[in-house]
Parts: C-alpha cells; structure tokens; sequence
C-alpha cells in the first residue's frame, strides 16, 4: 500500500505516463523486453519504477522478488530522481536509494535503486546475471552514452540467460524496460541482432502544450552577448515563466549568470553565491568495500574539465531597454560539475517576487525536468568530445546541436502552459547545418575501457557484440591494439591475459591500471596509487578565470589582485618543484600536499585548486588501495598510503619510467627549431602529428626535453600535446 501525499497525487495525475499504466504494465507481463517513448517530462523516469513497485516488483514475497534498478546517464540524474520517487512513495532513502560512483545510499531494504550505467556495467561484471535484480530501466537510451549502449548489448544476452535458468526448479525472469525521449528507437526495436523477436514500443501521448519557436533573424557573432540580451527582454517584457537557457560550458554559465545577477539583484542572490562558493558536497556515503567498484565516468564533466575561458567583456552589460525591470531574477547555474546540492537547487521555488532563471549545459535537455518553465533560450551549440582513434587526437569543439536535441530543448518550455523558445540562430542555418539526430557516444570516445571490461567478462570476439549501432572496426582494433601493447590482451588471440584480469578489477582506464600493476611489482605503489587517483579524477586547478588571475595583466590591477596573482604562480611553481619534468609529478605533488591539512577546503582556496575534485581523488584513491589489498594482500599490508613522503630521486625516475609505460604510445620527440619559429614544436612517434606544448603544462616556457610522454593530444586553437612527463634523461 503506497502512502502518497495530496499534492503528489495531484501532480501525478496531471502525467501523461500515469494515464497509460495499464498497458505498460500488461506489456511488461507479457515480454521481456519493452521499449517506451516519450517526451521529456511526460513521466516515465519518475512513474514507471513506481507503477513497478505497486505491482509488486522488489518485494521479498512477490513472484518478483528482485529489486527494481535504474540506469542513468549523468550522476546528478540518478541522485535526484531517487529523491523524487523517494519523496513520491513516501519512502526513505534506504527503500528508494541510488548508487553512483563514491555516493551510495542502498541498503539491505532497498526496493529501487537508481545508478549510472556505469554502475551497472561493474555489477554486470560482478554478477553477469544481475540475480538481484528483476527488472532493469535503462533510461535516457535516446542519448547513446557509451556505456548505455553497452549495457543494452549486454542485458539482450542477460533476458535469455534468466530465462533458460532454473533456481530450485523457479524461473526468475528478468524484464527489461528501455526508455527514450526522442523517436529514434529503430537502433534498439528493429535490431535483429540485439532482441529477437522485436520488442513492443510503447508511445506515450504527451500532453505537451504548444511552444513557439522564435528563430532569431540573423546568427549573432556571439551567442553569449545574445543570449543575456534576450534574457533581459524577456525579464522586463513578458509575463511570469521560468526561464531555461542553454549553452556550452560552465565558464560561459558563470560568466552570464554573474551579469544577470549584476543586473537584476536579489539579496537572497548574493548571500547565496556566496555560501555557494564556500561550500561543496560533502557526500555522505559508507565504506568503501571491495566489492563495489565501478567503471564510472561522466562524460559531461570530461568535456568541463577543459572548458576554455570566456571573455565576458563580450556582453554588453549596460545596454539600454527601454521600461526596464527592477524585479529580482532567481539566478542559477546548472552544469556537471557542479556540486549535488547545488544542482538540486533548481527543484525548489524561487523566493516570492522572483522569476527563476535557469542557466545550462546540455544537462538539463532531457535528463533534469526543472519546473515552471515558460521560456528557453537556446544558443544551438553544444560542445562535444570528438576522439580520433587512429590519431588518438581528443579535441573538444562547440558546434551546432542536433535537430532533435533543438527539439528536446524547446520541449521544455511547454510543461506548464504554453511557452516560447528563443533561438539564437537563422532558421536558414538549422534547416542546412544541424544533423538530424546527435552522433551516438561509442563513435566519439576511446573505447579500450569497456573493451577491457568486456573481455573480462568472457566476451571475446568484440566484433561480434551487439552494439545497438556498431562501432567502426578501426575504433575496435586500436583499442585492442593498445591493450595489446599493456599486455592486458594475448598478442595471439585476444584473449585476456592475467594481467589484464588484475587491471580490469580496477575502476580506471587500461592505462592507469597497468600504472598500479607496475607499482607493485616496482614497490613504488605508495606514489602510483594516489597518482592514478589524481590523473583519473582529472585537472584540480583551478584557473581563475573569473577574476582573470591567469589571462589578463593590466596595469590598472589592485594591488590585491596582483597579490593573488603572485601566490597563484608561486603556488605553481612549487607543486612543479625545481626542476619541472612531469606535470604527472606535479599533480601528484599538489595531491599529496593538499591530503597534509586538515581542512580541505581552506588548503584548496588557497592553492587554487577545486575541492571537489581533490575529494573525489581522495575517495578514488582509498577505492584503489582496497581493491590493491584484495588483489595483493601480503605486498599492501605493510604499505602506508597515508601522507606520504615525497619520492627520491631514483623513486621519481621509476616513477616517471611507469607514466611512460601507461603511456607507451604516446610518446613525442622534439623538432629542431626553425629560426623562424616561437614556440618549440614536437612531434608524436606514432601518428606523426606535429604539436605545441600546452600553455597549462610545468614544461611550457621551460628548455624542452628531447622526448615526452603525453597524456592526451588535443585540438583547440593548435594541436597540443599536454600532461606531460619528460623521459630523455634515459
Ligand atoms: P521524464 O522521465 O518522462 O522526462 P520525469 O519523470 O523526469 O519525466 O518528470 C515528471 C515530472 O516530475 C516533471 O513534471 C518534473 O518537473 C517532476 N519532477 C521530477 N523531479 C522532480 C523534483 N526533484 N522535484 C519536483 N518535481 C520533480
Ligand atoms: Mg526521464
């Protein structure tokens, strides 16, 4: 019996999935298999676990014992949707719980769990018939994440297993529930390879209410300057309605939110920017056991870590409207890495008197249903990951969206009533330059992590998974190629090597995994372990753009600025150390620094680094060594992994020979300087792509070594090498 509140019952009553329960329902009961679509905010991720749970599914005594799990795409999806239903059913978070990578609230009782697909892949590796489980969401499968498409190929040979499987003479199917918002369900419905026969798709008729679309009479230059204008315009002009604006990452959010605050002020606005800066998650989570780890990344974060400065001088902040407002704007930012509680701000009413304005990444698209929206204004752009396999070249472009993306955003301004969507662009340029759908994940990222996770898991012939849409087989065989090169794969036949088993136990990239393996048999592992933790997590320093600590020098700077500027490059210097060789050791060295204090958050203020980030390295970091500890208990027991001494020199050098060995094909070679030239040039072994360091690395601006081993090549303005490791002395 469900115990649910006289608002939520309203509420839910008004959700176009709540009226087509029953059929879901019998389609559940008669196949393994369901695909349902539906628009965003028509209620499938908040309702469907619940009609679930009222028919029983999760309950000890029921035929269908098994829990009911979840997948999403982004953290902050599987963490707030939890605490919807949660609050829905009237449950705690032990009963309605989530599990993403370092925060988990499942329990002994838990009923529905909510997690990253990538969660779900490592238990699929635990327990590849998921037998706790009875029915499986896969949600968001519109948005082809890596890891989503994955887990459909994987769980298309799970349904059968269960089936054929008998349990003291009791069959335990296991159902599984494919969720999408756009229409482009054919990947997954009509794939013979993946579900025979087809399953049945269920079309959830939304009651969408009718937003215009306003295309913007010429393309701006600049969308951001664009973007706040129209803002204002509508802040000033039309009737009450949230605002959802969409743009490309959080530098450019934080640069139009601070002018729309600036603008429009609310006091509740600056005391709460203020605690924001002060304050992050601290997540609440239990012991780190051995058996729970995960292949857990969110790609939206990857792309936010190398965000690149915004100018903001480009909004023209003072321009005149005529009748302006002075009503206060609620003010938020919305973006992946954005501390939880801060991200769950946009749930709550604004204060009275204040119109919210919500300001985006793609994050709130499809997988965020943020309320009381009236009005999106939508740049069209996205920035993207783009991986080149051959080349191994990442580069991070902003480009147009997709057709159905646009759509997905306008969508959003017509859950409430009918809505107007603002985009910044000629209709001319959607119609011509935007694809009709965005390009699924698997064609745009390295693959050689789930590759390692799926040869662990016994699926040899990679070729032939099912792939809801199959990756190109040079993206394939340059995954293998490197796990080749790691010995985590037999040059012979592919298969998994012991090695390579021991590397997929842990929840990093092949390469970081083949680091620790290295560490132990080198007996450096004390600096390997918390190095890989620090490299996986990803850049901790923070650049300052917002007060132009970095970028600008101006003679008209305070003295206070000019101050903090000196300690920024100072503090830099000293986490690179006398001799700059490695921005691995760097890195390492501002880890290791900031685990001496006892109060995180002031050693990070001080140091320019983000705390969210150190934690995440600290809690990554103890993950590691527990999983070290069960792979090699005798070598680990005398170890101390707590503040540790800075290496010696020998130490640094084995140190410096096992980041190469990560990064064995990444290797670049200095090219003589033409007399013309400013900048020293490499060249990288492999790919012969001609490169510049990067501006962020410790050996810009140093006398450049004669080879480097590089963490990534990307494409911004130039070609660049960065993270760098010096190896010539050898
Ligand atoms: P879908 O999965 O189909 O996109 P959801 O189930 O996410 O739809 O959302 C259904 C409704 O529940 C939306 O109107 C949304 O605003 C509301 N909702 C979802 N999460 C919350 C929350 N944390 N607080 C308040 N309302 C929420
Ligand atoms: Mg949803």
């Amino acid at each position: 019996p469900v115990n649910r509140s006289d608002d939520i019952r309203v509420a839910r009553m008004k959700l176009p999935v709540v009226v087509e329960e029953q059929q879901i329902m019998e389609s559940i009961y008669e196949n393994d298999v369901v695909i349902i679509c539906g628009e965003t905010g028509s209620g499938k991720t908040t309702q469907v676990p619940q009609f679930l749970y009222e028919a029983g599914f999760g309950h000890p005594d029921s035929e269908n014992p098994g829990i009911v799990g979840v997948t999403q795409p982004r953290r902050v999806a599987a963490v707030s949707m939890a605490q919807r239903v949660a609050t829905e059913l009237n449950l705690s978070s032990e009963y309605v719980s989530h599990q993403i990578r370092f925060d988990s609230s499942v329990s002994k009782k838990t009923v529905i769990k909510f997690m990253t697909d990538g969660v779900l892949l490592k238990e699929i590796a635990k327990d590849f018939m998921l037998s706790s489980y009875s029915v499986l969401i896969i949600d968001e499968a519109h948005e082809r994440s890596l890891n989503s498409d994955i887990a459909i190929g994987l769980v298309s040979r799970i349904v059968k297993l269960r089936r054929e499987k008998e349990i003291n003479g009791i069959v335990r199917p296991l159902k599984i529930i494919i969720m999408s918002a756009t229409l482009r369900v054919d990947d997954f419905a009509n794939n013979p390879n993946l579900f025979t026969p087809s399953p049945p798709v269920i079309h959830i008729k939304s009651r969408q209410f009718p937003v215009t679309i306003h295309f913007n009479k010429k393309t701006p230059d600049d969308y951001l300057d664009e973007a706040f204008k129209k803002i204002c315009q509508i802040h000033s002009k039309l009737p009450a309605g949230g605002i959802l604006v969409f743009l490309t990452g959080q530098n450019e959010v934080h640069a139009l939110c601070k002018k729309l605050k600036s603008r429009y002020p609310s006091n509740s606005n600056q005391l709460e920017s203020k605690i924001s800066k002060e304050k992050t998650l601290i997540a609440k989570r239990e012991e780190i056991d051995a058996g729970s780890f995960e292949l857990d990344e969110d790609p939206d974060e990857v792309i936010e870590q190398v965000d690149s400065p915004v100018d903001e001088s480009k909004i023209e902040d003072d321009f005149y409207l005529e009748n302006d407002t002075k009503e206060p704007l609620h003010v938020l930012p919305l973006y992946a890495l954005l501390p939880t509680d801060e991200q769950l701000k946009v749930f709550k009413e604004p204060p009275p008197g204040h119109r919210l304005c919500v300001v985006a990444t793609n994050v709130a698209e499809t997988s965020l249903t943020i309320p009381g929206i009236s009005y999106v204004v939508d740049s069209g752009k996205v920035k993207e990951r783009v991986h080149d396999a051959k080349s191994k070249m990442q580069s991070f472009k902003v480009d147009w969206t997709s057709k159905a993306s646009a759509d997905q955003r306008s969508g959003r301004a017509g859950r409430v009533g009918p809505g107007h969507c603002y985009r910044l662009y000629h209709s001319a340029v959607f119609d011509n330059n935007f694809e009709k759908f965005s390009k699924p994940e698997i064609e745009r990222m390295p693959i050689e992590g789930v590759v390692l996770q799926m040869k662990s898991m016994h699926i040899d012939n990679v070729v032939n998974f099912p792939f809801p849409s199959p990756p190109n087989s040079q993206i394939l065989f340059e995954a293998e190629k490197l796990l080749m090169s790691l010995e985590a794969l037999d040059t012979n036949n592919k298969s998994i090597t012991y090695i390579g088993r021991m590397m997929s136990a842990f929840p990093i990239s092949p390469r970081f995994a083949k680091m620790i393996i290295l560490g132990m048999n080198n007996n450096v592992l004390q600096w390997i372990i918390p190095l890989v933790a620090a490299l996986s997590v990803g850049d901790p320093f923070v650049r300052d753009l917002e007060n132009g600590i970095v970028n600008e020098k101006d003679s008209q700077d305070s003295e206070e600025k000019r101050e903090k500027r000196k300690k920024y490059f100072q503090t830099h210097q000293t986490f690179a150390g006398k001799h700059p060789d490695s921005d691995s050791l760097k890195l390492l060295s501002a880890f290791c620094a900031s685990e001496y204090s006892s109060n995180i958050e002031d050693f990070c203020n001080t140091h320019f680094l983000r705390p969210k980030a150190i934690k995440e390295m600290k809690q990554l970091k103890a993950q590691l060594i527990s999983i070290a500890r069960v792979i090699n208990p005798k070598f680990c027991e005398k170890m101390k992994f707590d503040k540790v001494q800075p290496p010696n020199d020998s130490q640094r050098s084995i140190i410096k020979q096992i980041i190469a060995s990560g990064f064995i094909d990444q290797i670049a070679k200095l090219k003589p300087k033409m007399s013309h030239e400013k900048a020293f040039k490499y060249q990288t072994l492999l790919s012969k792509e001609d490169a510049l360091i990067h501006p962020s690395s410790c050996l810009f601006n140093e006398s450049p070594p004669e080879f480097v081993v590089y963490e990534e090549l990307v494409q911004t303005s130039h070609v660049y090498i960065k993270g760098l490791t010096a190896i010539s002395e050898s």
